[in-house]
């Protein structure tokens, strides 16, 4: 199977760019506030390599959702003819099941305005969340992307079991360290027929981002050791992954 290069983290390098990641919406705030810094961010993840973009979107919610139409405009102009995947972050799970799925459908629906080419449930750190993110993007009529954060012992973050299927028409184990990715896939290949990885150079933390001790070239090893032993549709970075990452990935694939 020829396997798809996606782009790398946006957040992470936004601040390793100097610009400050700080609540609300965190690193979407780019997308109004340094525009031309996440086409940026965009055009040197494509130079490096990268076949498919995923908008700076991540960290939105839906009162805010106008902006992922905007995030899918100027990943389009950083690059015209490539597929354009819409980030959705979780819903905040101390909502009801009304106002998440609300969450799901406000951003599907402003990307797929902006005229995304699927949409991507990201960070997903429990099956039933995961779910319902994937049920609630469905109704848009674009394939429905979905990423879990997952532990080392190829369980999701709250301590699911992977051997089910998702539902969607990808499954990364995404912004994961890199020892989680082959248990998981492991658990979820059964299940699940087009699978993918993103795995994390940096651990989300309360005060931000923590380095995970890995260096690249672990972490594109770790990959390369998954695609051994997977048939995987698509690779690429999450948290703390920079150009470079992405670059050092597209030379793997092409060897
Ligand atoms: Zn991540």
């Amino acid at each position: 199977m020829l396997t798809t290069l996606l782009d790398g983290a946006m957040g992470t390098e936004l601040a390793q760019r100097g610009f400050e990641l700080r609540a609300p919406l965190w690193g979407a705030r780019a997308i109004e506030d340094a525009p031309a810094l996440v086409v940026a961010i965009h055009r040197d993840h494509i130079a490096a390599g990268a076949q498919v973009l995923v908008t700076a979107s991540f960290g939105l919610d839906a009162e805010h959702a106008s902006l992922a139409t905007t995030s899918v405009e100027l990943a389009r102009q950083a690059g015209p003819n490539l597929p354009v995947v819409g980030s959705v972050g979780p819903a905040d799970p101390s909502r009801s099941t009304a106002e998440r799925q609300e969450h799901y459908a406000a951003l599907g629906r402003a990307l797929s305005a902006g005229g995304a080419t699927a949409l991507f449930a990201e960070t997903q750190t429990s099956l039933a969340g995961a779910r319902l993110a994937v049920t609630s993007l469905r109704r848009f009529g674009l394939p429905v992307w979905v990423a879990l954060a997952c532990d080392a012992d190829g369980k999701t973050l709250a301590g699911d079991p992977l051997d089910a299927p998702l539902e969607a028409d990808a499954v990364f184990v995404g912004c994961t360290e890199h020892t989680g990715l082959l248990p998981a896939l492991r658990s979820l290949a059964p299940h699940n027929s087009v699978l993918a990885v993103r795995p994390s150079l940096a651990l989300t933390t309360v005060d931000g981002f923590d380095p995970a001790g890995a260096s690249e070239a672990d972490v594109v090893e770790a990959i390369e050791r998954c695609r051994t032993q997977f048939e995987l549709a698509y690779v690429g970075g999450c948290c703390g992954t920079t150009p470079a990452f992405t670059a050092a990935l597209a030379q793997a694939l092409r060897a």
